[in-house]
Protein backbone atom coordinates (compact mmCIF):
# COMPACT_ATOMS: atom_id res chain seq x y z
CA UNK A 1 0.00 0.00 0.00
CA UNK A 2 1.57 3.19 -1.12
CA UNK A 3 2.08 5.61 1.80
CA UNK A 4 -0.47 8.33 -0.07
CA UNK A 5 -2.97 5.74 0.80
CA UNK A 6 -2.40 5.11 4.37
CA UNK A 7 -2.56 8.70 5.19
CA UNK A 8 -3.99 9.33 8.75
CA UNK A 9 -6.61 12.37 8.87
CA UNK A 10 -4.51 14.82 6.97
CA UNK A 11 -6.41 18.47 6.71
CA UNK A 12 -9.56 17.35 9.01
CA UNK A 13 -7.52 18.77 12.27
CA UNK A 14 -8.55 22.21 11.79
CA UNK A 15 -12.51 20.33 11.94
CA UNK A 16 -11.78 18.24 14.83
CA UNK A 17 -12.98 20.63 17.58
CA UNK A 18 -14.96 23.75 17.98
CA UNK A 19 -18.34 22.33 17.08
CA UNK A 20 -21.65 22.37 18.12
CA UNK A 21 -23.47 19.08 19.47
CA UNK A 22 -26.41 18.31 17.41
CA UNK A 23 -29.22 16.17 18.25
CA UNK A 24 -28.63 12.60 16.52
CA UNK A 25 -32.07 11.94 14.36
CA UNK A 26 -33.61 7.95 14.59
CA UNK A 27 -34.27 5.47 12.68
CA UNK A 28 -38.21 5.91 10.98
CA UNK A 29 -37.38 9.82 10.53
CA UNK A 30 -37.88 10.22 6.83
CA UNK A 31 -33.97 11.81 5.99
CA UNK A 32 -32.57 8.63 7.03
CA UNK A 33 -33.88 5.96 4.56
CA UNK A 34 -33.87 8.75 1.41
CA UNK A 35 -30.94 9.26 -0.79
CA UNK A 36 -29.06 12.45 -0.14
CA UNK A 37 -27.96 15.42 -2.41
CA UNK A 38 -24.38 15.71 -3.68
CA UNK A 39 -22.34 18.08 -2.31
CA UNK A 40 -21.85 20.74 -4.65
CA UNK A 41 -20.78 23.81 -2.47
CA UNK A 42 -17.68 23.13 -0.05
CA UNK A 43 -17.78 26.65 2.10
CA UNK A 44 -18.41 27.90 5.37
CA UNK A 45 -21.70 26.68 5.94
CA UNK A 46 -20.45 22.77 5.24
CA UNK A 47 -16.95 23.85 6.91
CA UNK A 48 -19.97 24.24 10.25
CA UNK A 49 -21.38 21.07 9.78
CA UNK A 50 -18.36 19.12 9.09
CA UNK A 51 -17.00 20.81 12.36
CA UNK A 52 -20.87 19.90 14.18
CA UNK A 53 -20.33 16.33 13.13
CA UNK A 54 -17.01 15.85 14.67
CA UNK A 55 -18.28 16.96 17.32
CA UNK A 56 -21.43 14.96 17.95
CA UNK A 57 -19.79 12.22 17.05
CA UNK A 58 -17.51 12.27 19.44
CA UNK A 59 -19.51 13.23 22.15
CA UNK A 60 -21.68 10.24 21.33
CA UNK A 61 -18.41 7.73 20.99
CA UNK A 62 -19.09 6.78 17.60
CA UNK A 63 -16.86 5.49 15.08
CA UNK A 64 -18.60 7.22 11.79
CA UNK A 65 -21.89 10.09 11.67
CA UNK A 66 -23.37 10.71 8.36
CA UNK A 67 -25.53 13.95 7.66
CA UNK A 68 -28.26 12.52 7.62
CA UNK A 69 -28.37 11.59 11.55
CA UNK A 70 -27.55 15.19 12.29
CA UNK A 71 -30.66 15.66 9.73
CA UNK A 72 -29.17 17.10 6.83
CA UNK A 73 -29.95 15.15 3.12
CA UNK A 74 -26.85 15.81 2.07
CA UNK A 75 -23.82 13.45 0.75
CA UNK A 76 -21.38 13.05 3.51
CA UNK A 77 -19.79 11.71 6.17
CA UNK A 78 -17.00 11.90 9.07
CA UNK A 79 -14.85 8.93 10.36
CA UNK A 80 -12.85 8.40 13.26
CA UNK A 81 -11.91 4.85 12.87
CA UNK A 82 -9.40 1.91 14.12
CA UNK A 83 -7.97 -0.12 10.94
CA UNK A 84 -7.20 -3.40 10.99
CA UNK A 85 -3.45 -2.16 12.77
CA UNK A 86 -5.90 -0.32 15.21
CA UNK A 87 -4.25 3.29 13.94
CA UNK A 88 -7.14 5.13 14.55
CA UNK A 89 -7.90 7.56 11.33
CA UNK A 90 -10.06 10.83 10.96
CA UNK A 91 -11.43 12.18 7.94
CA UNK A 92 -14.43 13.46 6.07
CA UNK A 93 -15.90 11.83 2.87
CA UNK A 94 -18.41 14.40 0.40
CA UNK A 95 -19.63 12.37 -2.07
CA UNK A 96 -18.68 8.72 -1.51
CA UNK A 97 -18.91 6.28 -3.99
CA UNK A 98 -18.05 3.11 -2.45
CA UNK A 99 -16.05 -0.07 -4.14
CA UNK A 100 -15.66 -3.65 -2.80
CA UNK A 101 -13.00 -6.10 -3.69
CA UNK A 102 -14.93 -8.44 -6.73
CA UNK A 103 -15.81 -12.33 -6.58
CA UNK A 104 -12.54 -14.65 -4.96
CA UNK A 105 -10.96 -11.51 -3.97
CA UNK A 106 -13.82 -10.65 -1.33
CA UNK A 107 -13.62 -11.73 2.03
CA UNK A 108 -16.50 -11.46 4.09
CA UNK A 109 -16.01 -10.94 8.64
CA UNK A 110 -19.15 -11.23 10.47
CA UNK A 111 -18.83 -8.73 13.67
CA UNK A 112 -21.18 -6.79 16.00
CA UNK A 113 -22.18 -3.67 14.14
CA UNK A 114 -24.81 -0.96 16.22
CA UNK A 115 -25.95 2.46 14.79
CA UNK A 116 -26.04 6.06 16.47
CA UNK A 117 -29.18 6.09 15.01
CA UNK A 118 -30.70 3.21 17.40
CA UNK A 119 -28.59 3.40 20.16
CA UNK A 120 -27.50 0.74 22.40
CA UNK A 121 -28.22 -2.35 19.54
CA UNK A 122 -25.84 -4.39 18.15
CA UNK A 123 -26.09 -7.56 16.07
CA UNK A 124 -23.92 -9.56 13.96
CA UNK A 125 -23.55 -8.65 10.11
CA UNK A 126 -20.62 -9.72 7.79
CA UNK A 127 -19.92 -7.25 5.41
CA UNK A 128 -16.54 -7.19 3.07
CA UNK A 129 -13.34 -6.59 5.43
CA UNK A 130 -11.63 -4.05 2.89
CA UNK A 131 -13.45 -1.51 1.39
CA UNK A 132 -12.39 1.78 -0.56
CA UNK A 133 -13.95 5.08 -0.90
CA UNK A 134 -13.51 8.04 -3.61
CA UNK A 135 -15.29 11.33 -2.91
CA UNK A 136 -14.29 14.96 -2.35
CA UNK A 137 -12.55 16.23 1.08
CA UNK A 138 -14.15 19.60 2.76
CA UNK A 139 -12.63 21.61 -0.27
CA UNK A 140 -14.10 20.04 -3.07
CA UNK A 141 -10.46 18.40 -3.66
CA UNK A 142 -10.86 14.15 -4.66
CA UNK A 143 -9.59 12.02 -1.67
CA UNK A 144 -9.22 8.72 -1.59
CA UNK A 145 -9.58 6.08 1.58
CA UNK A 146 -8.79 2.75 1.66
CA UNK A 147 -10.21 1.10 4.39
CA UNK A 148 -8.94 -2.66 6.88
CA UNK A 149 -10.79 -3.50 10.03
CA UNK A 150 -13.57 -1.66 11.58
CA UNK A 151 -12.86 1.15 9.51
CA UNK A 152 -13.73 -1.16 6.65
CA UNK A 153 -17.36 -1.66 8.13
CA UNK A 154 -17.43 1.78 9.24
CA UNK A 155 -17.09 3.07 5.71
CA UNK A 156 -19.39 0.81 4.19
CA UNK A 157 -22.26 1.60 6.85
CA UNK A 158 -21.84 5.21 6.52
CA UNK A 159 -22.20 5.20 2.58
CA UNK A 160 -24.82 3.19 3.18
CA UNK A 161 -26.48 5.98 5.30
CA UNK A 162 -26.29 8.65 2.18
CA UNK A 163 -28.05 6.48 0.07
CA UNK A 164 -30.92 5.96 2.67
CA UNK A 165 -29.76 2.45 3.92
CA UNK A 166 -29.77 1.29 7.88
CA UNK A 167 -27.47 -1.89 8.39
CA UNK A 168 -30.99 -3.32 10.12
CA UNK A 169 -32.01 -3.24 6.16
CA UNK A 170 -29.25 -5.69 5.36
CA UNK A 171 -30.26 -8.06 8.37
CA UNK A 172 -32.45 -11.26 8.24
CA UNK A 173 -35.64 -11.04 9.60
CA UNK A 174 -34.85 -12.83 12.53
CA UNK A 175 -31.54 -10.80 13.57
CA UNK A 176 -33.94 -7.61 12.64
CA UNK A 177 -36.53 -8.58 15.06
CA UNK A 178 -33.43 -8.96 17.55
CA UNK A 179 -32.09 -5.57 16.73
CA UNK A 180 -35.46 -3.72 17.76
CA UNK A 181 -35.83 -5.84 21.10
CA UNK A 182 -32.49 -4.84 22.02
CA UNK A 183 -33.17 -1.16 20.92
CA UNK A 184 -36.56 -1.02 22.71
CA UNK A 185 -35.15 -2.67 26.03
CA UNK A 186 -32.64 0.41 26.13
CA UNK A 187 -34.57 3.29 24.44
CA UNK A 188 -35.10 4.84 28.00
CA UNK A 189 -31.47 5.13 28.44
CA UNK A 190 -31.60 7.27 25.37
CA UNK A 191 -33.57 10.94 25.48
CA UNK A 192 -34.90 12.02 22.55
CA UNK A 193 -32.77 14.97 21.84
CA UNK A 194 -29.66 12.46 22.87
CA UNK A 195 -26.88 13.45 22.83
CA UNK A 196 -27.89 17.34 23.67
CA UNK A 197 -29.06 15.74 26.66
CA UNK A 198 -26.58 13.01 27.99
CA UNK A 199 -27.67 9.30 27.83
CA UNK A 200 -29.15 7.77 31.35
CA UNK A 201 -27.23 5.38 33.50
CA UNK A 202 -28.38 1.83 34.01
CA UNK A 203 -26.92 -1.25 35.68
CA UNK A 204 -27.82 -3.31 33.23
CA UNK A 205 -26.77 -1.07 30.43
CA UNK A 206 -23.78 -2.92 28.14
CA UNK A 207 -20.41 -1.87 28.63
CA UNK A 208 -19.63 0.42 25.40
CA UNK A 209 -17.29 -2.44 23.71
CA UNK A 210 -19.05 -2.38 20.68
CA UNK A 211 -18.57 0.88 18.66
CA UNK A 212 -21.55 2.67 16.59
CA UNK A 213 -21.51 4.87 13.37
ZN1 LIG B 1 -25.41 4.33 11.50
Amino acid sequence: MAPSERRTGVGVDEFLTGGRLRRITRWGEPVMHAPTEPVTVFDEELHTLIRDMFTTMAESHGVGLAATQVGVGKALFVYDCPDADEIYRQGVVCNPVLSLPDGSERNFESAEEGCLSLPGAYQPLARPDFAVVTGQDAYGQPIRVEGTGLLARCLQHETDHLGGTVFGDRLSGRLRRKLYAQAQELAHLYPDDWPLSPKATSAVDKPASSPSA
